[in-house]
């Protein structure tokens, strides 16, 4: 065993008997959560960084065979840069801030760009200095249909614009590519075969030579309560929908997940700070790795860890829990299920907390959840 690599959260909580939060990140698990969507989806896979940007995690990702990854920053792409050198970076966000792109084209040799603006092309245009060896990605936006969070309310624009803008990518002398995400958390593969029905008809209607399209990400994880189809499904589902397309050869595929690729392979290890009857008030938070059990109503499944005295009861109870902040609306809307006699002191692992948790905690009440290890089962 390495230094400071655990067998399991258990060994983890023994040795270190934490009264911070901690990231248990399971590298096996995502090694071949990796690998299994690479073989599975017919195109690269790109892993959309801001989903979970520990260093710990790319590296598990990366040896699962990802070397394409979705950045939407200027620290974003340096962080991948940084870790993998001859990484395939793709600068997905349709808002950019100017020095990021002259840097991310300039310094970080970055050539795929999305827009879903006009306005945006002519910025990424001026930014890298009328370079001609770019990918435009227009960002379509989507119908919403069966995702938790609905992307295409902020970003993406209307089918009947993406004709226009393919047509303006490639007039520039740039190459045109297109590109949708049909929401995060998506429990419905006929998501992607909706969407790739209205690529069809931008397609049909722009009459351009298309570069690579881009699937998106939002595939979904087995959280506490929801019933999710198999990957295979959602392959399949987009293969299909591909094969309406009849595109050349030389497009490329691609998919950038999130979620899919990280949920299960990290837990959050907490600890029980005071019980008053059935509310446990527990060390994270709604403002630190726990803000996606409000946003997207997300439920992940509790277990509880006691080292000493006797272990705890078999009957359980519903527990309201509270995060670690003054506020108020710090508490988990969902009940959760744990020994009756769960009391301070005791640890409670929050399982699949790999995805939009640590990446999303704020300093809030001085609180900063921080603390990544790795468990090698
Ligand atoms: C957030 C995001 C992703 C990842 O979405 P998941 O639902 O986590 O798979 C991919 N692409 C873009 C453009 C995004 O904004």
């Amino acid at each position: 065993m390495k230094e400071g690599v655990y067998r399991s959260s258990d060994e983890m909580i023994a040795a270190l008997r934490p009264s911070y939060p901690v990231y248990c990140v399971r590298t096996g698990a995502l090694r071949r959560v990796a690998q299994e969507f690479c073989a599975g989806f017919l195109g690269d896979v790109l892993f959309a960084v801001k989903c979970n940007p520990a260093p710990l995690v790319l590296k598990a990702l990366h040896a699962g065979g990802i070397n394409h990854f979705d950045t939407a920053s200027l620290p974003e792409v340096a962080l991948v840069h940084e870790l993998f050198p001859d990484a395939h970076l793709y600068f997905n966000h349709p808002i950019k801030v100017r020095p990021h792109i002259r840097m991310a084209h300039t310094v970080f040799g970055v050539r795929h760009y999305v827009i879903d603006h006009r306005s945006e092309l002519d910025k990424v245009m001026q930014e890298t200095g009328g370079a001609k060896d770019m990918t435009i990605l227009v960002r379509m936006a989507t119908p919403a249909a069966g995702a938790a969070f609905h992307l295409s309310a902020k970003f993406g624009a209307p089918p009947p614009d993406c004709v226009e803008l393919l047509q303006a990518v490639r007039d520039v002398g740039l190459k045109p590519a297109l590109s949708f995400h049909v929401g995060s958390q998506c429990v419905n593969p006929q998501a992607y075969t909706i969407a790739l029905r209205v690529v069809r008809d931008v397609l049909h209607a722009a009459n351009v030579e298309l570069a690579c399209l881009d699937v998106g990400g939002g595939f979904p994880a087995a959280y506490t309560g929801v019933e999710i189809p198999p990957l295979a499904k959602f392959f399949a589902e987009i293969k299909k929908g591909l094969k309406e397309l009849k595109l050349p050869s030389s497009c490329a595929i691609l998919a950038e997940p999130g979620r899919a690729l990280v949920a299960d392979g990290m837990s959050l290890v907490v600890q029980i700070l005071q019980r008053k009857e059935e509310r446990l008030y527990i060390n994270d938070g709604v403002y630190h790795s726990l803000s996606e059990t409000v946003s997207g109503g997300i439920r992940l499944p509790p277990r509880l860890i006691r080292l000493d005295g006797a272990p705890p009861s078999n009957e359980f109870a519903d527990y309201t829990l509270y995060g670690p902040t003054c506020d108020s609306t710090d508490v988990l809307p969902h009940p959760y299920q744990l020994p009756a006699d769960a009391r301070e002191g005791d640890w409670i692992e929050l399982g699949r907390a790999g995805a939009y948790s640590s990446a999303l905690v704020s300093h809030f009440n001085g609180f900063h959840p921080e603390t990544f290890i790795e468990i090698e089962e």
